[in-house]
């Protein structure tokens, strides 16, 4: 379950409940519609592509989509820093890509990205 809580500007984030948050769903109850579609893959070369689907009757349950990166660890997309970009405007439509925050050792970040494309009307 993602727990979030917002302030004047947007959404401020926590995995965690603690006062004055929320579960997602009540965010999005005045939502008319709200869809997330990606892919996790290499930035490079597309490999180990990973497609996710959200929606208002499929909403994310995890603050992080995973990493498809073998050698990555401690990886993965924030769904809230996805979010974020909902409490800016009523009606949106973006095209974006997020790089993974995760490393592969040697100090080398892993070099997936999940690029996914948001819309949604309140
Ligand atoms: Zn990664």
């Amino acid at each position: 379950m993602i727990y979030i809580q917002l302030n004047q500007r947007g959404l401020i984030v926590s995995n965690q409940y603690f006062g004055g948050s929320v579960e997602i769903s009540e965010f999005f109850k005045d939502f008319k519609s709200f869809t997330l579609d990606g892919t996790v893959s290499d930035s490079v070369w597309g490999k180990h592509p990973r497609e996710h689907s959200y929606n208002l009757s499929n909403l994310p349950d995890k603050e992080f989509i995973p990493c498809t990166n073998p050698q990555c660890r401690k990886g993965g997309y924030s769904i809230i820093k996805i979010l974020d970009k909902l409490s800016l405007e009523d009606v949106g439509d973006v095209k974006k890509s997020l790089s993974c925050s995760g490393d592969v050792g040697g100090g080398q970040s892993c070099t997936y990205s999940f690029n996914y494309s948001l819309d949604w009307e309140k």
